[in-house]
């Protein structure tokens, strides 16, 4: 699970948010994980409370934002849903598909004082 990697750097990125905006707290931060983000949401929850325990970010509340994954066909140029485990155009059955959204992973928003 690499999602406790994910976590730290993101409180790394807080942390360095915190003193360039001379926050002396945070609340709260919300995130965009994109399907495709190689970041599983639920891994990253399960993970969190060990991640902020005992440390000055132990009271963070952490909402997750899904952003759908979407898929493009290079062949015809059709873009689709990414789904369970289908890695072809649903149009022209190629496998030649590249990621066209989802691949996000946004600190979207930061709510502290
Ligand atoms: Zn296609």
């Amino acid at each position: 699970m690499h999602e406790v990697g994910i976590i730290s750097a993101m409180l790394k990125t807080l942390e360095r948010v915190m003193a360039e905006e001379e926050l002396t707290h945070i609340e709260k931060v919300v995130l965009e994980v994109g399907e495709l983000s190689g970041a599983v949401p639920r891994y990253m929850e399960e993970c969190f409370p060990a991640a902020i325990y005992k440390n000055p970010f132990e009271y963070l509340k952490m909402e997750i934002e899904v952003i759908p994954g979407r898929i493009r066909s290079l062949d015809c140029d059709c873009e689709f849903p990414a789904g369970e485990d289908e890695f072809r155009c649903p149009e022209c059955g190629s496998d030649k598909i590249k990621p066209s959204g989802g691949t996000e992973f946004i600190i979207k928003d930061i709510y502290g004082d």
